[in-house]
């Protein structure tokens, strides 16, 4: 069933048995979850059905860190969530994004890949990825073209990613979701705080406000924010009014440890002889991205990543997306970059690079950020329509994120040169070992990650391995906000994955 929360009363009050907050990716995958259980499931969207400037001036903030794009339009605030803008690109986790690596401070999951591999075939359905198939046999059977580049190596290895339709949640799943009996969608249904009991440790109300003025009470048995990860932690540290640092955060942790992909032009593959590398363009299905065996990941004490092919005269002829994702309005930027490839695509072979159109490649580097705790969401002192204050952003970078993307081409250069297929030209910024400055390239791929990580130990996490806030028995944090560490994968269908896992939680405790 659908509400437009403009048409209650001011100060009504909902009883459900839970409640959602936010309908992206996240939301709406728990929500269709629940679709046909006995429960009573509220799922609160802030906006409505479209696209709304004003409530998306919500999403407004600073930037005090690494050069980043304007807050406001690197996610989307209505029904459907970013997934309205989002490019479909997946790729599972691997078994070493889990682990804990003595060489990455902070890293280690407290859950097995295991736990969410359950989950990643339902995950996968949702974003309509077609054949469950990740390994590169699978594609090299498939599709004849298909070669690699480096077959049977000991260092690397071809990474496979998936292509999204993309899928849009808000238009996909809308009518599954407002027709079904046992959920209500409140649209323009603004979470502004949480009030738990005397003690701290249950959360007895949510409240609600919208940009008409009106305010309204949510009691639930189970919360779950799954607002996105920057404003998983806003909502935290706002809801202040009983502790000051906000909920879960009495060791200072919401907010922290926030990540972000790597993502950045970072070298040239030429090689001898003309080769399509069709196994790595992209294409309507899947395609590989180069990445470093486990073992030498250790050895070289680097983090994840992969590397994309794509023709240097195409490549050539694009922005970097920290350039063409200036402005404060999503649609704009979005549009800018969809025009920009188009054009990059339709005018592919120019006179100058037809002779080598197959033998000059550019590098992209799509790496994980290690956690590093100075790298945050915080509160700012200006505050949203709704009285809530906006998120600020601090993103940071560590040493090892650049030595890691340095050594990677490294490798395949040596790689490369070994098997006399060609040369790799490493780009200027990463010649140098002592310097820890960034390419004016170098941007985000809006995959925001790790603000309420998982853990076992409240010092440095804030959502248990089941994804509950610490100390609070019925609030739940659900998305990419939860990723100790997030590996190289785009965070989608890894976070639609635990999302699914966290309803299945859920469910065990209200023994359904
Ligand atoms: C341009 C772009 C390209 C991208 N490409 C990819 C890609 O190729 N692959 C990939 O894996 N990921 C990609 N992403 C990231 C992807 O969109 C996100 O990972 C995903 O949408 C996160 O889902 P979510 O449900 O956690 O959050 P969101 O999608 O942000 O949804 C959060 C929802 O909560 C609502 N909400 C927020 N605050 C409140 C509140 N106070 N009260 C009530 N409701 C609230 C919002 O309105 C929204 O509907 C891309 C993102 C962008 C911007």
């Amino acid at each position: 069933m659908h509400i437009d929360a403009r048409d209650l009363e001011n100060n009504a009050t909902i009883e459900t048995d839970i409640c959602i907050i936010g309908a992206g990716p996240a939301g709406i995958s728990i929500a269709l979850d629940w679709i046909g259980k006995k429960e009573k499931v509220v799922l609160l969207e802030s906006a409505g059905f479209d696209y709304d400037d004003k409530i998306q001036d919500s999403y407004k903030g600073e930037n005090t860190g690494l050069p980043y794009y304007p807050l406001k339009s690197t996610r989307l605030h209505y029904f459907g969530g970013t997934s309205g803008h989002w490019g479909g690109f997946c790729a599972k986790l691997d078994p070493i994004d889990i682990e804990k690596r003595s060489w990455i401070t902070d890293s280690g999951w407290p859950i097995s890949l295991d736990e969410l591999e359950a989950f990643y075939p339902k995950a996968h359905e949702l974003v309509e990825l077609g054949p469950y198939q990740w390994s590169v046999d699978y594609w090299l059977d498939t599709k004849p073209k298909f070669k690699q580049l480096f077959p049977h190596n000991d260092y690397l290895w071809d990474k496979i990613w998936k292509i999204s339709p993309p899928t849009r949640f808000g238009k996909k799943y809308r009518e599954a979701i407002v027709n079904a009996p046992n959920i209500q969608l409140y649209t323009f249904a603004n979470l502004t705080n949480l009030t738990t009991n005397a003690e701290g440790n249950l959360v007895t109300e949510a409240e609600v406000k919208n940009l008409e003025g009106k305010s309204y009470t949510v009691k639930a048995k189970q919360f779950i924010l799954a607002a996105g990860a920057i404003q998983n932690a806003r909502m935290l540290l706002a809801a202040n009014k009983q502790q000051p640092g906000g909920l879960g955060n009495q060791n200072d942790v919401v907010g922290r440890y926030f990540m972000e992909h790597i993502e950045v032009r970072s070298g040239e593959l030429w090689l001898v002889e003309p080769n399509d590398l069709a196994l790595y363009m992209l294409n309507m299905e899947a395609r590989a991205e180069i990445a470093v065996k486990p073992a030498m990941q250790k050895q070289l004490g680097i983090t994840n990543g992969t590397i994309s092919l794509s023709p240097l005269d195409v490549a050539n002829r694009l922005r970097a997306h920290s350039k063409s994702w200036a402005s404060d309005d999503p649609r704009q930027n979005i549009a800018a970059v969809q025009t920009e490839n188009k054009n990059a695509e339709e005018n592919k072979i120019t006179k100058r690079f037809k002779k080598h159109y197959h033998i000059a490649y550019s590098m992209f580097s799509r790496f994980e950020s290690a956690p590093n705790r100075d790298s945050r969401v915080f509160l700012d002192t200006k505050t949203d329509a709704m009285g809530t204050p906006l998120a600020s952003l601090h993103w940071a970078l560590s040493e090892i994120d650049k030595k890691s993307i340095r050594r990677v081409h490294e490798l395949i250069g040596q790689q490369l040169g070994a098997a006399g297929l060609g040369r790799v030209k490493v780009f200027k910024f990463l010649e140098d070992p002592h310097n820890n400055g960034w390419s004016e390239g170098t941007s985000g791929g809006w995959h925001h990650m790790g603000t309420t990580r998982m853990g076992t130990d409240p010092k440095t996490s804030v959502v248990d391995a089941n994804c509950q806030v610490h100390g609070i028995s019925n609030l739940f944090c659900a998305g990419s906000s939860c990723f100790p560490t997030s590996g190289a994968a785009n965070p989608t269908l890894s976070l639609l994955a635990l999302s699914l896992r966290l309803s299945n939680y859920i469910k065990g405790k209200m023994s359904v």
